[in-house]
Parts: C-alpha cells; sequence; structure tokens
C-alpha cells in the first residue's frame, strides 16, 4: 500500500446512501429493501435510500411505507419526478438528493445483489473513490458481444480515458465523485462515459447479476441502438471527421475514373458507353451525402437539446424521511 493510499483511508463510521431509479418496480423493491438494510445494518453505518420514481404507475409509495414500519428509524427518501425521464435522469435525480459519504447507485429490479454492498464499501474505505460493479458472466448472444466490443472499441481509441464495458450503473461513489459528477452540465446524458470522464481512483468489484425479481426489462434493442448513438455523439467527433475522409476518398476516386474514361476515350474512342455507371454512381453518390448528412444532422440535434438548457427532469413530488444531515458540499453544487 502507498502513502498516498494509507492517507486516503476512510474512518469507519460514515454515512451512505442508496439509490435506486425504478419504473414500476415496487413488486421487486419490496423484497430488495430490506436486503439491502440488512447489508448496511451489519456494516454499522449510518444509511439512507433514496428512491426515484420514474413515472411509474404502481403502489410504490405503498411498498416503501411498509418497508419503513419494519425499521427502527425512518430513513427512505422517496423522489418522484412528474413523468418517465429515463433511467440516466432518475439517477441524476437520485445523486442530488442523496447525503451519504458514499453513495451506491443499483438498479431495483433484484439484478444487483446487495452482498455486493459490503465488498464496494470496504474497497471505499480503503481509499477508493468509486467502486464500479462489473458483470462476471452475461447472457448474450455472440453477435451482441461483438457489437458492443466494436463499439467500445470506436469510441475509446485515442481518448485519454477508459470506460470498461461490463461495466454499468451498479457502483459506489464517494461524494466528491458525485459532486463532480452533478457539476456536468449536459443534457445528454451517457453516463457510462461520464463516470469514466470524472476520473479519480477506481476499484473493480465483480459480481454476478441475479435474474430479476419481477416484470421485464425496460431496455428493447431500439432504446440500446439509442443510447449507442448518444454515447458517440457525445463523446467521440470521429464520425464527423470520417465523413471528410469518405468525401477525400471518393473525389480520388472519380478524378482516377475520369482520367481512366478520358484516355479510354482518346485511344479507343467510344464516347457513348458508361450510362450504367453514371447512373449507378450517381445514386450511390446521393446515398453517401444522405448518410453524411444524416451523420451531422446526429451532432446537430445533440447541439440543440443542449442550447434548450431544459432541466434533466421535473420533481413531482419528495417524500423526505432521511436521518442522514444534508452535507455542506451538496449545498455548493450548482446546476
Ligand atoms: N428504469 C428507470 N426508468 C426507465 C427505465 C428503467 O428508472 O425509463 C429503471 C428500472 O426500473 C430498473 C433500472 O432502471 O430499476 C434498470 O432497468 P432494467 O432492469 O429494465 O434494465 P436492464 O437490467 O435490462 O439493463
Ligand atoms: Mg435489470
Amino acid at each position: 500500500m502507498d502513502l498516498r493510499h494509507a492517507f486516503l483511508q476512510k474512518p469507519r463510521a460514515r454515512s451512505v446512501s442508496v439509490v435506486l431509479p425504478v419504473l414500476n418496480e415496487a413488486e421487486s423493491l419490496s423484497a430488495l429493501l430490506p436486503r439491502i438494510a440488512q447489508v448496511l445494518v451489519q456494516e454499522e453505518v449510518e444509511w439512507e435510500i433514496v428512491v426515484v420514481d420514474d413515472g411509474g404507475s404502481d403502489h410504490l409509495a405503498q411498498t416503501l411505507r411498509e418497508f419503513e414500519m419494519q425499521q427502527p428509524r425512518p430513513n427512505v427518501q422517496l423522489v418522484r419526478l412528474s413523468r418517465n425521464f429515463g433511467k440516466e435522469a432518475a439517477l441524476t435525480a437520485g445523486l442530488r438528493a442523496a447525503r451519504g459519504d458514499a453513495v451506491i447507485c443499483m438498479d431495483g429490479d433484484g439484478q444487483h445483489p446487495p452482498a455486493t454492498i459490503a465488498r464496494m464499501l470496504s474497497q471505499w474505505r480503503q481509499g477508493y473513490d468509486m467502486v464500479v460493479g462489473v458483470q462476471r458472466a452475461r447472457e448474450e448472444g455472440q453477435f451482441m458481444v461483438l457489437c458492443k466490443k466494436l463499439f467500445y472499441r470506436f469510441l475509446q481509441s485515442g481518448e485519454r480515458f477508459t470506460i470498461p464495458p461490463s461495466a454499468g450503473d451498479f457502483r459506489l461513489m464517494d461524494r466528491r465523485v458525485v459532486q463532480a459528477l452533478l457539476q456536468l452540465p449536459e443534457r445528454t446524458r451517457f453516463m457510462k462515459g461520464l463516470y469514466a470522464w470524472i476520473g479519480f481512483r477506481t476499484a473493480i468489484e465483480e459480481f454476478d447479476a441475479d435474474p430479476r425479481t419481477a416484470g421485464a426489462s425496460k431496455f428493447r434493442l431500439r432504446q440500446l441502438m439509442d443510447l449507442a448513438s448518444l454515447g458517440i455523439t457525445s463523446f467521440s467527433m470521429k464520425p464527423l471527421r470520417m465523413v471528410s475522409g469518405i468525401g477525400v476518398l471518393i473525389s480520388l476516386g472519380a478524378l482516377a475514373y475520369g482520367v481512366y474514361i478520358l484516355i479510354e476515350t482518346l485511344l479507343v474512342g467510344n464516347p457513348v458507353s458508361g450510362w450504367a455507371t453514371l447512373a449507378s454512381g450517381i445514386m450511390l453518390l446521393s446515398g453517401i451525402q444522405l448518410i453524411c448528412l444524416g451523420v451531422m444532422a446526429e451532432y446537430m440535434g445533440r447541439v440543440f437539446e443542449e442550447t434548450k438548457q431544459r432541466p434533466l427532469y421535473i420533481v413531482d413530488w419528495t417524500s423526505d424521511h432521511s436521518s442522514l444531515a444534508v452535507p455542506e458540499s451538496r449545498q455548493q453544487v450548482a446546476l
């Protein structure tokens, strides 16, 4: 252990917030919350649970009330968003509400095992600012694995930070990290990229994802593709550069072909051949032009989203039964 590491070791009794963004997960939560509480009680830390209801339509408040009644002290915050804003926005709302010295984000569907929390906390106490949960084995088709690999390779070539591919939103963050994350002003939030961008001392904690307790996944292929596009357009300018590259290549090709035709006409003297080539050439070029326009439009759309300066989410109401004190640092975070 190096000196800096030893210096950064954190005292044992500190407060922890667990943030759960949920969309219709009341059923899963009624099983998950007592399991989380059990781990935190064993850890002997001050704790709270922040549940962000991302515009769900189930009996979430009732479930939380039942959970709180089983606890010796009330320690649940419920933040209800005015509609479904998406998991990224819900997470941000949760991070802003959280008060702990360490904040643990996890899914509300029971796929992230609460037992991992204890190991994350122990890494945090050893001085790490962020502990990333990395899923050990994922049941995914070969095609999906290949797509993800290509995506991350494309996104990160030439960047100064790395995004671990199997790392998701299950992670522990020190208050300093949370503060840094909340300072990032972008509206379009590719969280995996943002976590990596802010840096800090990061440790990896492997876990096996459990099957969902109830309900179905809210992410479909279409949304995954949107997320990939979001990731690329908010973290990489490569597609824009590729557009110019394609332009140069095609121009060189066209020039070479022109020279070839000129020579052929002069030598062989056949002025009317090549109509089919012309027609398919025009179609190919218009196709490429439209694709390039589309790429630029993606970026323009991203700029448009950012310039509107709309808030990430709107809070409908909050019920705050947390016993943790508001940390001073949180009041400094302006967004
Ligand atoms: N979620 C959310 N808002 C959404 C979609 C999902 O808050 O618009 C929550 C969901 O309730 C769950 C977590 O995000 O707690 C992860 O979602 P899910 O399990 O559907 O994703 P997967 O595990 O399939 O990646
Ligand atoms: Mg899930």
